[in-house]
């Protein structure tokens, strides 16, 4: 049988699919407006394996593929809805999806400005460099994705906004930092999707790395494994893909897949278990790691089957995060304590192979803040808080605390317990109350420019 070639649709070309015709038309009506804001992009793999189509619109892998109007705020979906009916408002309507985009917050936890690092001077925009032993490089040829996810955090890059992007074409400069820092030891290339390039061009970025001694981990960030698992299997250079693989390995350095998978049906098809075992046949793992995200797997069980199947196929569970302050976070979102509640009962009935997974983990300004849990001290109730990660090592696995608080979402909801005023990391002066986007509580009809604080 020929090899599954790669189809993508987007919202110019969904109409020739032929699950199209599965789709009730005000859902097909809404989307042609929703989407003018919030790309969406998707191939003929996830439209046939991932979509149970008798569920549709609310399967959960539909509702992760597919934007719907409650990712904007009511006035706002009226009002483009207003505009994109009428054809003078041509120019009204651009305008207007632009702010309603730069409104949510497109690069958060600093991103665009904390954690570019510089060469003799010169910033490197197509890396970050947040945690002393970490550095991220954004290949410019990975910075789109086999699909996108609706509640991703990086829609920015797809949206061919440049001032919106963040990428490096230039991997010599990534060798030549990396060679003057040498408390780096791990590289993450992420994206996008790394795996959209060939082998060739990745092997390009990658073998340069190899010679350098004090790296020892090299991650690759990717979505490929759930939405194109032929890209391991099947596909023309998946041989080439898997033997750049074996050679990182047999250099003596860790390759370690950091997988995107949102939901266990995507570990359901043959060829999606056949790619983590060809992957990890190759001496690299597989690490299994996703945002709870509502409408798409905010329940235990959800998490128990990825968990499980992950580890039965050779996968390694890693991050549960929450749902970042970018995008549509309001329609995805979760109170923490709700959250917690789902990792706790998930994390409960799963055996202890499953139990390498963290969560749930915010990725903040500050670091990865870990809800480690619940409870009441001197008569207070409060989240017990710690980081996995932060700015400054010496923050890492210090339990701090938060006043409990129901309805939070997000770090920056959250105030410091026992009276203090502000958390142990911050600054005296520093508002802890900062709402950097505006789909926090405020006014949604205020359009106003918002950005990352
Ligand atoms: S695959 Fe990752 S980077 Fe791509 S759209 Fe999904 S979450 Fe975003």
């Amino acid at each position: 049988m020929d090899a599954e070639k790669f189809k993508a649709y987007n919202a110019k070309s969904i109409a020739s699919s032929p699950y199209w015709s599965r789709v009730p038309q005000d859902v097909k009506d809404a989307l042609a407006s929703v989407s003018k804001v919030l790309p969406f992009r998707t191939n003929e793999y996830v439209l046939r394996e991932l979509i149970d189509w008798d569920r549709v619109p609310d399967d959960p892998v539909f509702r992760l593929t597919f934007p719907h109007p409650d990712m904007l705020p009511p006035e706002d979906y009226r009002r483009l809805c207003q505009l994109l009916s009428s054809p003078s408002s041509e120019a009204a309507a651009a305008q207007f999806i632009a702010m309603l985009r730069h409104r949510m917050n497109p690069h958060p936890a600093g991103q665009m400005t904390h954690n570019v690092p510089t060469l003799d001077g010169r910033p490197l925009p197509g890396l970050q460099h947040k945690y002393e032993e970490t550095v991220l490089f954004f290949p410019a040829a990975g910075q789109t994705c086999h699909a996108y996810c609706t509640f991703c955090f990086r829609w920015p890059q797809f949206i061919g906004s440049e001032n919106m992007k963040f990428n490096t074409r230039e991997s010599a400069e990534l060798s030549q930092y990396l060679l003057r820092h040498p408390e780096v030891t791990d590289v993450l290339i992420t994206g996008g999707d790394p795996m959209v390039m060939n082998a060739e061009s990745l092997a390009s970025y990658i073998e340069p790395l190899l010679a350098i001694p004090h790296l020892q981990n090299i991650r690759i960030g990717t979505k490929s494994v759930s939405y194109w698992p032929q890209r391991f299997v099947t596909d023309k250079d998946s041989d080439a893909v898997l033997g750049l693989f074996e050679r990182i390995v047999g250099h003596g350095k860790n390759l370690s897949i950091m997988a995107h998978y949102n939901h266990p049906a995507e570990l359901r098809p043959e060829i999606a278990r056949r790619a983590v075992k060809r992957i990890t046949g190759t001496g690299a793992t597989v690490r299994i790691q996703s945002p709870i995200v509502r409408h798409i797997n905010d329940s235990p069980e959800s998490w128990q089957e990825l968990w499980t199947t992950g580890v039965r196929l050779g996968a390694i569970p890693y991050y549960m995060f929450v749902e970042r302050d970018t995008g549509p976070q309001r329609y995805f979102e979760l109170p923490l304590a709700e959250t917690y509640d789902i990792f706790k009962a998930a994390y409960q009935g799963v055996s202890g192979l499953s139990r390498t997974v963290r969560g749930p983990s915010m990725s903040t300004l500050y670091g990865k803040v870990l809800i480690d849990g619940v409870a009441t001290i001197a008569n207070e109730k409060v989240f017990v808080l710690q980081f996995l990660q932060a700015r400054d090592p010496d923050w890492v696995r210090k339990p701090f605390f938060a006043k409990f608080d129901p309805v939070a979402v997000w770090f920056d909801d959250l105030q410091p317990a026992f009276g203090d005023s502000t958390f142990f990391f911050q600054d005296k002066d520093e508002s802890v109350s900062r709402k950097p986007i505006y789909l926090r509580r405020e006014n949604p009809s205020e359009h106003q420019l918002v950005t990352a604080s």
